[in-house]
């Protein structure tokens, strides 16, 4: 089946097809600055040169208007007809505690994310206005609802809850939901399948490091603890967000400077993290560069950074009793060597022996094991697909 897969944002759409049969991404691209003047559209078919189409989008069903042209133009596209695509598979950020699996979307589901809009303001109300998109121009399509935070609705009440008042949860959701669930489910099983143990002895933590941050605690095949919580704001300190703080802080904040709301969720947000230590960059590569310049701040921001990821691989080592593997994914992840090198430093003790020669030549972006032959505990480094979970999971629904 061809699967049209889309992850709206609020000015963006991603868009992927792919032929589910073979697993193969037919074309790719994405839509920006929709709706806020001088929207382009930027159009991959694989193993050909992209194109670039500069018109102007009014709103998301526009793009995806120019997402269906560019894939059915006659000498540049890649399907015949609109027809041929079997079923659009959306991402969707927030599922609260309604979803823990996928699901066929129909009007009463796209009620239900309506209403977790108040979870992910920013999120679900970009994610419905590509759902609505799709539901105007393609009304016969099957479409499917996969949510980032499903995978995490294992976690025991233990790892969920906060230790706030139990009224806090039962009256406003208030709980630990997590985040890239699909980004951890997808390494985690992949991992599952290159240690060649049974599911359910396997204990991994998978270290999905972007822009945004989280590590998982996934034993047998189960997301048991993550370190985003109610919001992606918690655990470690990211690009651009701080991360775990003694709550205190924000109270101070308000305090000291006089600030609102809006003042401290945007500080908090946007100008923390690494960018915020190092007065230069979220961008590791950045960071990296200015590092190696002499710049102080941009040293101790990343080794701020991998301190706090080392500590969750600690935490989520004990949290199951034991380690089999550790797993790095994403832009930071996938491509950071240095990164990866500082995190994984010292973690002998827990029976991890890191090829660090391995590490530093592995190429980047390609699926890596970086520990010794005779490691306890292997050391893999995997290129995350959401996409692929999607179109995998939006196939299986639409077929039922
Ligand atoms: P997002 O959270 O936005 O999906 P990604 O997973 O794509 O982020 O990661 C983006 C980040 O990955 C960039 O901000 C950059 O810090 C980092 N990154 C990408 N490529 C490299 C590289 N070659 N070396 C180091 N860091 C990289």
């Amino acid at each position: 089946m061809k699967v049209l897969v889309i992850n709206a944002g609020s000015s963006s759409l991603k868009y992927q097809l792919i032929d589910t049969e073979n697993e193969y991404v037919i074309a790719k691209g994405i839509c920006e600055r929709i709706a806020i003047g001088g929207s382009v559209l930027c159009y991959k078919p694989t193993g050909k040169d992209p194109i670039e189409v500069k018109k102007d989008m009014k709103n998301h069903t526009d793009a995806v208007k120019m997402v269906l042209d560019a894939l059915i133009a006659p000498d540049t596209g890649v399907i015949k007809s609109m027809s041929e695509i079997g079923a659009v598979g959306h991402r969707i950020v927030h599922g609260g505690e309604r979803f823990s699996s996928s699901v066929l979307i129909t009007d009463e589901i796209i009620k239900t994310i309506e209403e977790l809009s108040e979870l992910a303001p920013l999120h679900n109300p970009a994610n419905l206005m590509g759902i609505r998109a799709c539901k105007e121009i393609m009304p016969d399509v099957p479409m499917v609802g996969v949510f980032d935070t499903a995978f995490h609705q294992t976690m025991p009440p233990e790892a969920y809850l906060y230790g706030l008042s139990y009224d806090a949860y039962r009256e406003m959701m208030i709980r630990r939901y997590g985040f890239h669930g699909t980004s951890h489910y997808y390494v985690s099983r992949r991992a599952i399948e290159l240690l060649g143990k049974p599911e359910h002895e396997t204990r991994i933590v998978t270290c999905h490091l972007g822009n945004g941050s989280s590590i998982t605690a996934v034993k047998g095949g189960k997301s048991i603890d993550t370190s985003m919580g109610f919001t992606p704001l918690e655990g470690v300190p990211m690009g651009t967000r701080c991360g775990n703080i003694d709550p205190a802080i924000v109270m101070y904040l308000m305090d000291k400077k006089n600030w609102d709301i809006k003042k401290v969720k945007e500080y908090m947000n946007k100008k923390s993290g690494m960018l915020g230590i190092s007065g230069v960059s979220s961008d590791f590569r950045d960071l990296s560069a200015a590092s190696e310049s002499g710049n102080e701040r941009a040293k101790i921001a990343v080794d701020l950074f991998c301190y706090h990821v080392k500590k969750y691989i600690g935490a989520y080592s004990a949290a199951m009793n034991g380690l089999d593997a550790i797993v790095f994914t994403a832009g930071v992840g996938e491509n950071d060597r240095e990164v990866r090198e500082k995190i994984l430093a010292g973690l002998d003790f827990l029976g991890v022996d890191t090829d660090f020669e391995l590490n530093r030549n592995c190429p980047r972006g390609k699926e890596a094991v970086i520990t010794k032959p005779g490691s306890k505990v292997k050391v893999f480094v995997i290129p995350t697909d959401e996409e692929m979970v999607i179109a995998r999971d939006t196939a299986a629904l639409a077929k039922r």
